[in-house]
């Protein structure tokens, strides 16, 4: 009985609270509509959209996860009729004609590769590989594994052809992986299509990746990112109370970090991201967050100062303008730290009531 009620109070508040919401914004000229979770990328997205009425917001919800898709479908790894798998597969023999978005997103990867003096590269993919088989077979890579596939891994033998838009590899073996900015880069698009179709305002969610614009919720002066606590395991229904809350206006945030998604060969965590410089998982960080004024930004720095760590990361940082980080340094006393202007974004806990999830 208790249960059930529990779960009448789950499902009917919402249902009530939305409902009110719904009303509220009527008479305020403007509606918000939530376009709940759909499957992008791999991962979970979400839109939400402030507009004039229920039929703008949503076709502008359809036109972000349109071009959410037409990304994913260039983009993926995982399909082989991709333009990045085309890639991946002849440009070591001669120059692979891209489209615009593919040809923007290498491009904006070698901006960040040199940026971060390689600890970002969307070469890394032989590495991937490589620690991928590993995780499979539970052995870890030899010497002259890594020293291999390390050969095979720099974007400097990537080499992009403006004029003629082609990609090709000056390597044989090489391979893309746009892991870790393909969803930053979809989410910035989404957000541009949804200015496009006129939202006035509007937040959009890939797997963690987040933009928000313009008019925030009603009663709200910004738009609130709640960040979940690594150390903390996801209760029943997949949330963790928010370890922090951000008040974004129009900012990005995007988190990196090895607590959910990495491998173990022989007993031993490997991450994910890694360490071009070394060839081993990046291990310096629990996680990192990094809030930046688009999402390819956020996506690209989030990776990059996974790698490097504490002070270079912060470096780094510093250096890309309006950006800012908060890092959970790896070590048996998780304490967070601070960019310089990061605490400006920090909801105090007094006001954290209603946070907009992440
Ligand atoms: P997530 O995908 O979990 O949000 P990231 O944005 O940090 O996390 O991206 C991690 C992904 O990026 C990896 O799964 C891999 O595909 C790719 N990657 C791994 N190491 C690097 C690196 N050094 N530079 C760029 N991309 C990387
Ligand atoms: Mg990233």
């Amino acid at each position: 009985m208790k249960k059930y009620f529990r779960i009448v109070i789950i499902v009917a508040v919402p249902v009530m609270l939305l409902g009110m919401l719904y009303m509220s914004r009527r008479s305020s000229g403007v509606v918000e509509v939530n376009s709940g979770f759909r499957v992008v990328m791999g991962t979970f997205s979400r839109v939400v959209v402030i507009a004039r009425s229920q039929r703008a917001a949503q076709r502008c919800i359809e036109a972000a996860f349109d071009v959410q898709n037409r990304i994913e479908a260039l983009m993926s790894d995982f399909r082989a009729d991709s333009e990045l798998s085309k890639v991946n597969r002849l440009a070591a023999q001669g120059p692979v004609p891209v489209s615009e978005m593919t040809f923007e997103v290498l491009q904006q990867s070698v901006h960040f590769s040199t940026l971060s003096e390689g600890a970002f590269d969307v070469t890394v993919g032989p590495l991937v590989d490589l620690w991928r088989k590993a995780g499979k077979m539970d052995v870890p890579p030899t010497d002259e594994a890594l020293a291999e596939a390390r050969r095979k891994v720099g974007s400097d033998k990537l080499i992009l052809d403006e004029k003629n838009r082609t990609v090709r590899f000056a390597v044989a073996g090489m391979r893309v992986d746009l892991g870790g900015i393909g969803k930053g880069y979809a989410v910035d698009k989404a957000v541009e299509a949804m200015r496009k179709c006129g939202a006035r305002g509007g937040l959009v969610d890939l797997g963690g990746n987040i933009r928000c614009f313009g008019r925030p919720p009603q009663d709200q002066e910004r738009w609130r990112i709640g960040l979940q606590d690594p150390n903390v395991a996801p209760d029943e229904f997949g949330g963790t109370k928010p370890l922090l809350i951000l008040a974004l206006a129009n900012e990005s945030v995007a988190t990196s970090g090895d607590y959910r998604r990495f491998v173990k060969v022989q007993g031993q965590k490997q991450s994910h991201i890694i360490d071009t410089a070394t060839g081993q998982g990046a291990n310096k960080l629990v996680s990192d967050t990094i809030i930046a004024s688009d999402a390819t930004t956020a996506d690209a720095l989030s990776t990059a100062v996974n790698v490097l760590g504490l002070e270079k990361g912060l470096a780094l940082v510093e250096r890309v303008s309006g950006a800012e980080a908060i890092l959970i340094p790896a070590g048996k006393e998780a304490q967070l730290i601070f960019s310089r202007g990061a605490r400006a974004y920090l909801v105090p806990s007094s006001e954290a009531a209603r946070p907009d999830e992440k």
